[in-house]
C-alpha cells in the first residue's frame, strides 16, 4: 500500500509484516544506507514529527513504527481507548518525509499470544522509581517492545523524545547493555503554546483540564528556575513546587522529583545537569513532563 502526497509528492510505504520489513530493510543494506528509526503509538502530533524530521535530517532512510503495544499497558490503563487514526497519521508521515512504516497487528508482534513472550527487564534502578512506582510492568512492557522493534528494523539510529525522559534512560541503557549497535538520539520536547508538552493523551482532556494541564510547566519551570539560581535549596524548591500542585482543584499529583539528568540517580543538592519530573492526574487523564537544567 502506498500513500501518495499531493503537496510533497512525497510516499511514505506501509510495511505490514515483518517480512516487508526484512525486504525494505535489505534494499537500504545494499546501498550502504544510514536507516533512522521513529518507535510511537501513532496519534501522531507536531512532537512525533519533530523526531522523524531530524530522523530525515540524520538518515539517508527513515522509518517509523505505529503499534499500540499491549504489554506496556495497565489492567485498568487506556489500551482500548487509546487514539488510532492511522490514515491522517499516514498523511503526516508523507509530508515529514518518512519512507516507510511499520504498521504490524498484534498478532505480528506477538504471535504465541502477548502473554507468553519472552520479557526484556530493564536496569531497576532506572526503570522501578517514578513512571516505574505508578504503572508497574511499564518498562518491561516498553524494553521488550523496542529491542523486538530494533531487532525487526535494524536501524543504525533510534530517535526518542526527552518528553518521556525516564524511557529514554531505560532505552539508552538496554542498548548500551545489551550491546546493540544502535546510536539512540534523544530530541528536546514540543510544547503548545502555553507551555503543554504535546502528548497524543492530551485530546482526553476537557475544558476545564485543559485550561489546568500547562500548570505543570509552569510548576516546573520555576522550580527549576528557583534551584538553578541558588534562591532556594533542591529540595526547598521541590517542596515549593509540591505544596503548588497538591493545593490545585482537579489535579491529582503523583511525583515532582528531581534525579541527575545523567545518570539518573537520586539527587539531594542541585547540580548539573539535573532534570525534574512530573506526574499528575486531571480528572481520569494522567499527564507527565519534565524539564531539564543542563
Ligand atoms: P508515543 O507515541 O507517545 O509512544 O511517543 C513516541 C515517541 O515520540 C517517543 O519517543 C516520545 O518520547 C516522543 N514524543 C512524544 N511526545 C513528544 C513531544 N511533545 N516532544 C518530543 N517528543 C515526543
Amino acid at each position: 500500500m502506498i500513500s501518495d502526497n499531493a503537496v510533497s509528492g512525497a510516499k511514505t510505504q506501509v510495511l505490514d509484516s515483518i517480512e516487508a520489513v526484512r525486504v525494505w530493510r535489505h534494499n537500504a543494506m545494499k546501498s550502504g544506507e544510514r536507516v533512522g528509526f521513529v518507535p510511537t503509538m501513532g496519534a501522531l502530533h507536531e512532537g512525533h514529527l519533530t523526531l522523524m524530521r531530524q530522523a530525515r535530517a540524520e538518515c539517508d532512510r527513515v522509518v517509523a513504527s505505529i503499534f499500540v503495544n499491549p504489554l506496556q499497558f495497565g489492567p485498568k490503563e487506556d489500551f482500548g481507548r487509546y487514539p488510532r487514526t492511522f490514515e491522517s497519521d499516514l498523511q503526516m508521515m508523507s509530508q515529514a518525509g518518512v519512507d516507510a512504516v511499520f504498521f504490524p497487528s498484534e498478532q505480528e508482534m506477538y504471535p504465541d499470544g502477548r502473554e507468553s513472550v519472552t520479557r526484556v527487564v530493564p536496569n531497576p534502578e532506572l526503570a522501578d522509581c517514578l513512571e516505574g512506582h505508578f504503572r508497574p510492568g511499564f518498562f518491561t512492557g516498553v524494553a521488550t517492545v523496542v529491542a523486538k522493534l530494533f531487532n525487526i528494523i535494524l536501524p543504525e539510529a533510534a530517535f526518542f523524545g526527552e518528553k518521556d525522559y525516564q524511557q529514554l534512560q531505560v532505552v539508552s541503557r538496554l542498548a548500551r547493555d545489551l550491546n546493540l549497535p544502535i546510536q539512540i538520539v534523544p530530541v528536546k520536547t514540543v510544547r503548545e503554546l502555553d507551555g503543554l508538552a504535546m502528548s497524543s493523551r492530551n485530546v482526553y482532556l476537557g475544558e476545564e483540564q485543559r485550561l489546568l494541564a500547562p500548570l505543570l510547566y509552569k510548576t516546573l519551570t520555576s522550580v527549576k528556575d528557583a534551584a538553578q539560581s541558588g534562591k532556594l535549596s533542591l529540595q526547598e524548591a521541590l517542596e515549593r513546587g509540591r505544596n503548588e500542585l497538591m493545593v490545585m482543584p482537579g489535579l491529582e499529583l503523583q511525583y515532582l522529583e528531581a534525579r541527575n539528568g545523567d545518570t539518573f540517580l537520586a539527587v539531594t543538592d542541585f547540580e548539573l545537569p539535573t532534570v525534574f519530573l512530573v506526574a499528575a492526574k486531571l480528572k481520569e487523564v494522567r499527564l507527565i513532563d519534565n524539564i531539564v537544567a543542563r
